[in-house]
């Protein structure tokens, strides 16, 4: 049986993109091949906000996801990947996995309930686990599931081999998969050549409905957006586009989220909120 190693698990309403305001359940994986320490920080800096948690942790202070205070700049779910918040995040089965989402979803079956595999980077090495999970018995009856993932990630032969199942004409469940693809600008803190990776992207749209959804708080971030998108677009990708606010806490996002909607309008893309800010404050397990 898979094991996958599960940072948090929680049902709550999707914040962003295509499913914004549906009833989901979260499985944040835990493991991430970036740190996003630029986002919030003045252009070339890098967050060190999460140093003096991990350094309040190796004391033991904090013993759930729920504890970890909420951090204003740097990756709003540090806990989910950085190796000094790992014993946080139990190792479970597919079985374990399944069972606490009988229990957290409102009839204790699916019904309109969308699943949302995000991390950290969901599309690491757990790929490995994803058929074993998603073909249990229990799962039956869910329809939808979006990858929220980095876009840096190949998916690998076994998981293709499977999700091409799913597109079969005597397959006997409908189930459709989407890829939300936040792929990083300049404003993340990451090398540019290993976040921006369309040969990627593109592949994602053999599997799956595909979205780039970039996170941008000023108008230079939005003309890199858009630049962006048009080398996504000139390798073939076809799927929409949306700019997000950057804000993982409230007085952030509310700087930027009505500006990031006029850039979106201005240049004819999406816009994405992100409801679980004015909604539930960001709150870990929201
Ligand atoms: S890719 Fe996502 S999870 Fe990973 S560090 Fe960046 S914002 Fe955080």
């Amino acid at each position: 049986m898979s094991k996958l190693k599960i940072a948090e698990l929680f049902y709550s309403i999707q914040g962003e993109g295509r499913y914004m305001g549906v009833p989901s359940v979260f499985l944040r994986t835990f493991g991430c091949n970036f740190k996003c320490a630029g986002f919030g920080m003045p252009k070339g800096e890098l967050s060190t906000e999460v140093e003096e948690i991990a350094h309040i942790h190796q004391k033991m202070e904090y013993k759930t996801y729920g504890d970890l205070p909420l951090v204003s700049t740097g990756c709003d779910s540090y806990a989910s990947w950085d190796p000094r918040f790992k014993d946080l995040s139990p190792m479970l089965t597919s079985d374990a996995i399944v069972d606490r989402i009988m229990e957290i979803i409102p009839f204790n079956e699916w019904r309109d309930e969308h699943l949302v595999i995000t991390g950290g980077e969901p599309l690491l090495g757990w790929q490995r686990a994803y058929p074993d999970l998603l073909s249990h018995p229990k799962m039956a009856g869910l329809k939808e599931i979006t990858f929220e993932t980095n876009g840096t990630q190949e998916l690998s032969k076994e998981f293709k081999d499977y999700l091409v199942q799913w597109q079969m004409p005597d397959v006997n469940f409908e189930r459709e998969v989407t890829f939300s693809v936040s792929a990083k600008l300049s404003c993340s803190g990451e090398a540019r050549h290993e976040a921006i990776r369309p040969d990627i992207v593109c592949e994602y749209e053999t599997y799956g409905y595909t979205y780039l959804k970039f996170v941008v708080a000023t108008e230079a971030d939005a003309e890199e957006a858009i630049e962006t998108a048009d080398i996504y677009r000139a390798e073939g990708f076809t799927g929409p586009v949306y700019l997000m606010p950057v804000g993982g806490v409230e007085s952030v996002y509310a700087l930027n989220n009505r500006r990031v909607a006029e850039l979106a309008m201005k240049n004819g893309l999406r816009y994405s909120d992100r409801l679980q800010v004015p909604l539930f404050k960001n709150e870990w397990g929201t």
